[in-house]
């Protein structure tokens, strides 16, 4: 489904984030990649959907190179979601969940009821969220509207970029396990980024272990915590 090929990104100061990655993810296989700060986790996310390109090797999702694949046509099959999720500040959630689809040619009644579904997969009642804005939002709130307009294009991949790393423990514990239960439902192709070993174990079905710039260990989470 997505496969690295000996793809390595050097940016312009010279700096190697990622050297040499290769590895592959299945088809509905949530992969978590963990390492420490640095290590060149979200420079290969960011490669995934082409907001910067490889120095060397290349990517290919179903089997295309992602190279020749138009950025815009890719955010259709590829679901991005940060940190920091970048809300509209000055629209509601109903309208935040249901902008990008609409902007893709669905019509907006369908769009929003669309995103309405969405919000409630999330566990966020749409009669009483989808018509606050986000500063109305606790941290956690506001991160699952962004899964929830991740998801709105239905796209076969989604990217994770620490999703849940900026709320407080218990509510993270409950996005995780929320976030399982749903990717029961799904079963989307995910790349998951995290520092936490606990919460790659947690989540994927194979985790990639990062060290500098590489991946040190791809297996299974038992592996993983077997390894001496
Ligand atoms: P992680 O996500 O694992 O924290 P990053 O992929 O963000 O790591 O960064 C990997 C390395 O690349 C780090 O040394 C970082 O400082 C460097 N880096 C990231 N973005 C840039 C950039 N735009 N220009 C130069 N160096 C960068
Ligand atoms: P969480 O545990 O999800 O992070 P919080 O403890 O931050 O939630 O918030 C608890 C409740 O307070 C939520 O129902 C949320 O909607 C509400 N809330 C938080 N911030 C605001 C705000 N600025 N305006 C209105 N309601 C808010």
């Amino acid at each position: 489904m997505i496969r690295f090929e000996h793809v390595s990104k050097r940016y312009a100061d010279g700096t190697t984030a990622v050297d040499d990655l290769s590895f592959e993810v299945r088809e509905g296989e949530l992969v978590t990649l963990v390492g420490p700060s640095g290590c060149g986790k979200t420079t290969t996310m960011k490669m995934v959907n082409r907001l910067i390109e490889p120095t060397e090797g290349r990517i290919l999702l179903d089997g295309d190179d992602i190279s020749g694949i138009d950025p815009v046509r890719l955010r259709r099959r590829i679901g991005y979601v940060i940190q920091q999720v970048g809300l509209f500040p000055h629209k509601t959630v109903l309208d935040n969940t249901a902008t990008v689809p609409h902007l893709l040619g669905v019509r907006r009644a369908e769009a929003r009821a669309r995103a309405a579904e969405l919000l409630d997969l999330v566990g966020l009642d749409p009669a009483t969220y989808g018509d606050r804005y986000p500063e109305q939002l606790s941290g956690g709130q506001r991160q699952r509207v962004g899964v929830a307009r991740a998801l709105a294009a239905d796209p076969p991949v989604l990217l994770m970029d620490e999703p849940f790393g900026a709320v407080d423990p218990v509510v993270r514990e409950h996005l995780q396990t929320e976030f399982l239960r749903l990717q029961q439902t799904l079963n989307k192709t995910v790349l998951f980024v995290t520092h936490d070993i606990e919460e790659a174990v947690r989540l994927g079905d194979r985790i990639a272990v990062y060290g500098q710039g590489r991946v040190e260990q791809f297996d299974t989470p038992p592996a993983v915590l077997g390894a001496p």
